[in-house]
């Protein structure tokens, strides 16, 4: 994914708020994922994912817990509420940019701009999304087509 604008300081949390972060996040990257694994999760035709800038994530009240969702990435939550929050890579061969987390979780959402559609194979037909927006299918995305294919990350 190649990033189009520059981090900007966020913060955030889970609903009932016993998780609190704050980071520097790449607003104007924001993505649509359709997989069926976000659908799952999160329980949502497609998850907005937000990209963080490696190294910016500072957890500020609380501790997620952490569930593996794929053999390359675990997914955090909070205990308490059940809030979805971040997305992070297991495997040393996935690129840092990918740690992300849900838009919803911002304190200011709107400020997040959608850029791309990706893993479009799944997504649902009745999900009409008439943004114009560049959209791939996994296999179009090289290193994330790699790790699915990767016998355990
Ligand atoms: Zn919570
Ligand atoms: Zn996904």
């Amino acid at each position: 994914m190649e990033l189009q604008g520059k981090a900007e300081k966020v913060t955030g949390g889970c609903f009932c708020e016993a998780i609190r972060y704050e980071a520097e996040a790449y607003l104007h990257d924001t993505y649509y994922c359709h997989c069926r694994i976000c659908q799952k999760i999160s329980g949502v035709p497609a998850e907005v994912g937000v990209i963080v800038k490696p190294g910016s994530l500072r957890l500020t009240k609380g501790e997620p817990k952490y569930y593996q969702t794929s053999h390359f990435a675990e997914r955090g939550f909070c205990p308490d509420c059940g809030s979805r929050l971040f997305w992070r890579s297991t495997s040393p061969e996935a690129p840092d940019e990918w740690l992300n987390l849900p838009v919803g979780t911002l304190d200011h959402p709107e400020k997040a701009v959608p850029a791309s559609h990706v893993c479009v194979e799944s997504q649902l037909p009745w999900y009409k999304i008439d943004d114009g927006l560049p959209r791939t299918r996994t296999e179009d995305d090289p290193e994330l087509a790699a790790l699915w294919d990767a016998p355990d990350g």
